[in-house]
C-alpha cells in the first residue's frame, strides 16, 4: 500500500535526529485498528488488518516512502533539565497529509531501543499502550486536541514492568512531535542558525498564518494554544499527570498520555501519578505549569527575538498566558453550566461530588456522560492483559461518543466505587 509519506522533519531538519529502524515483533498480533483515523490518513484499514499492515504496526516491516527516525529532543522533568532525552522508545515513520490537507506524524511507540533509550528498554506493555488509546479518542471524543493512536498490537514477548506484562506497540498519530522540549535541545546543543530553522519549520507547519521571523508572534501562538488547551483539559476534569517540558506539544495537542487520568470527586489538589510525590502535576496546578514550561519555550527563543533586549517583551508574551487561560475557562464553564462556576465548584468540593456527573445533571445538553473513569479503565486494562478486549471495545465505543446517552449503559456513567478513588495510583508504565 501506498502511504504517501512525504517527510519534512528529516528533509529539514538535518542532526536533530538519528535514522533508525523499529525493532521488530516476534509474534505481532493485532489487537485494534482506528478506522476513522485510518481513513482520514488515506490508508486503507483492511489493509492495516492484513498480515502485510501488521507487519508494519509492529514494526517488521518499514513501509516504501518511509524514513523511520529517533527525534532528539531535551526537557525539563518535574523541574529538574535533562539536556538529552530524546525518543527512548518510538520511531517516526514518517509524515502523512491527510484527507483534510492537514500533515500528521505517524509513529510507533514501544518499538526497540534507540540512540536515546538510555538505562530503558525501548519497550511499551499493553496496558498502558490501550491507555494511551483510550485517552486519545476520548478527548477527541470532548472535541480537544490530542495525538491519536492508529492501532496497537502486541509483541508477542513479555516485558517486565510492575510484573510480566505482554509487549506492545502503538501506533500514534500527531500534528507533530515538536516538543518544547525540542526546542530545548537545540538551544542547549545546537547553534542560532539551527534554532531559527527549527522554529521557521514550527512555525511553517502550525502557525502558518504568522509573518517569516515573526518569532515573537510565534511565542505568543503557542502561549495562546497552549491557554485553550489546558482551560479544556480542566472544564473535564483531567490531569495529565507528567506536564514536563517534552510532554508539551507545540502544535497544541494533548500528548504523551502517561499517568493521566480524569477526576471523579471534585478534588482540586487530586494526584493520581505514582511518581508524583510533590504533587508538582496535581489538577489545580496545571494552568500554572504550563505558563512555567512555556517560559522555558520563551528562554530557547530569546537569541532569535533580539536577546537580553528582548526578555521583558517575553516575559509579558509568557504571562499573557493567565489572562487567555482565564477567558477560555470562563467560555468553558458558561457553557457547561448557568450557575456560576465558582460556588458550584465549592459546593461539589465541600459535598465530594462527581465532576462530570454534577455536571451532567445539571444541564444535559452539552456535558459529556461517558469519561474513561479510572474504574472502568483498570477493568479494562486488566482484562485485556489475559487477552479479553471486550471490555475495551465497550469502553472505547462510549467515549468516542461521550455525548449521547446510551440505553443498557447505565454502569458505565456511574461514579467510581465508594473508597476506589482514595488509594488509586497511575503508573507511568515506561
Ligand atoms: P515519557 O515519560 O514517556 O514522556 O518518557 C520520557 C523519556 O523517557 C523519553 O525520552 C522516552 O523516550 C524515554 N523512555 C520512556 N520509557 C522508555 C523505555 N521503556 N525505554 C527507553 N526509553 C524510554
Ligand atoms: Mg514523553
Amino acid at each position: 500500500m501506498d502511504w504517501g509519506f512525504d517527510n519534512t522533519y528529516v528533509r529539514d531538519l538535518p542532526g536533530f535526529y538519528r535514522p533508525w529502524r523499529p525493532g521488530g515483533s516476534p509474534a505481532p498480533e493485532l489487537v485494534v485498528v482506528n478506522d476513522e483515523l485510518a481513513l482520514e490518513l488515506g490508508l486503507d484499514p483492511a489493509w492495516l488488518r492484513s498480515p502485510d499492515g501488521v507487519a508494519v504496526l509492529s514494526g517488521n516491516s518499514v513501509p516504501d516512502g518511509a524514513e523511520p527516525i529517533a527525534q532528539a529532543y531535551a526537557g525539563h522533568q518535574f523541574g529538574q533539565l535533562s539536556p538529552m532525552l530524546g525518543d527512548g522508545r518510538a520511531v517516526l515513520l514518517g509524515e502523512v497529509v491527510d484527507k483534510h490537507g492537514d500533515r500528521r506524524d505517524v509513529s510507533l511507540k514501544g518499538s526497540g531501543r534507540t540512540p536515546f533509550s538510555r538505562g530503558g528498554d525501548g519497550k511499551a506493555v499493553i496496558g498502558p499502550v490501550l491507555r494511551e488509546y483510550l485517552m486519545g479518542e476520548a478527548m477527541r471524543g470532548l472535541g480537544i486536541p490530542t495525538t491519536r493512536a492508529l492501532a496497537a498490537v502486541t509483541t508477542g514477548e513479555t516485558v517486565m514492568r510492575r510484573g510480566r506484562e505482554p509487549g506492545a506497540i502503538l501506533t500514534r498519530v500527531a500534528s507533530s512531535h515538536l516538543r518544547v522540549g525540542t526546542f530545548e535541545m537545540v538551544r542547549l546543543h545546537g547553534n542560532e542558525e539551527q534554532l531559527r530553522q527549527l522554529a521557521d519549520y514550527a512555525m511553517a507547519r502550525h502557525y502558518p498564518g504568522l509573518d517569516a521571523g515573526d518569532y515573537a508572534g510565534f511565542l505568543s501562538a503557542v502561549v495562546s494554544r497552549q491557554a485553550q488547551l489546558i482551560a479544556a483539559w480542566m472544564s473535564v476534569g483531567f490531569i495529565h499527570g507528567v506536564m514536563n517540558t517534552d510532554n508539551m506539544a507545540i502544535s497544541g495537542e494533548t500528548i504523551d498520555y502517561g499517568p493521566c487520568a480524569f477526576l471523579d470527586v471534585y478534588e482540586p489538589e487530586q494526584v493520581f501519578s505514582s511518581i508524583d510525590a510533590q504533587g508538582r502535576y496535581r489538577y489545580s496546578q496545571q494552568p500554572a505549569i504550563a505558563a512555567w514550561n512555556l517560559a522555558r519555550l520563551a528562554e530557547t527563543l530569546l537569541p532569535l527575538m533580539g536577546g537580553d533586549a528582548a526578555v521583558d517583551d517575553a516575559t509579558g508574551r509568557v504571562e499573557a498566558f493567565f489572562d487567555e487561560y482565564g477567558a477560555a475557562l470562563a467560555e468553558r464553564f458558561k457553557a457547561k453550566t448557568d450557575s456560576p462556576a465558582d460556588s458550584l465548584l465549592s459546593r461539589m468540593h465541600a459535598d465530594g461530588l462527581d465532576f462530570t456527573n454534577t455536571f451532567r445533571e445539571l444541564q444535559p445538553e452539552g456535558n459529556p456522560i461517558y469519561i474513561p473513569r479510572n474504574h472502568l479503565v483498570e477493568e479494562a486494562l486488566a482484562a485485556a492483559a489475559r487477552g479479553d478486549y471486550a471490555p475495551f471495545q465497550q469502553l472505547l465505543e462510549l467515549v468516542r461518543d461521550p455525548f449521547s446517552e446510551r440505553p443498557g449503559m447505565e454502569r458505565y456513567a456511574e461514579p467510581a466505587p465508594a473508597g476506589f478513588t482514595e488509594g488509586y495510583l497511575t503508573f507511568c508504565g515506561t
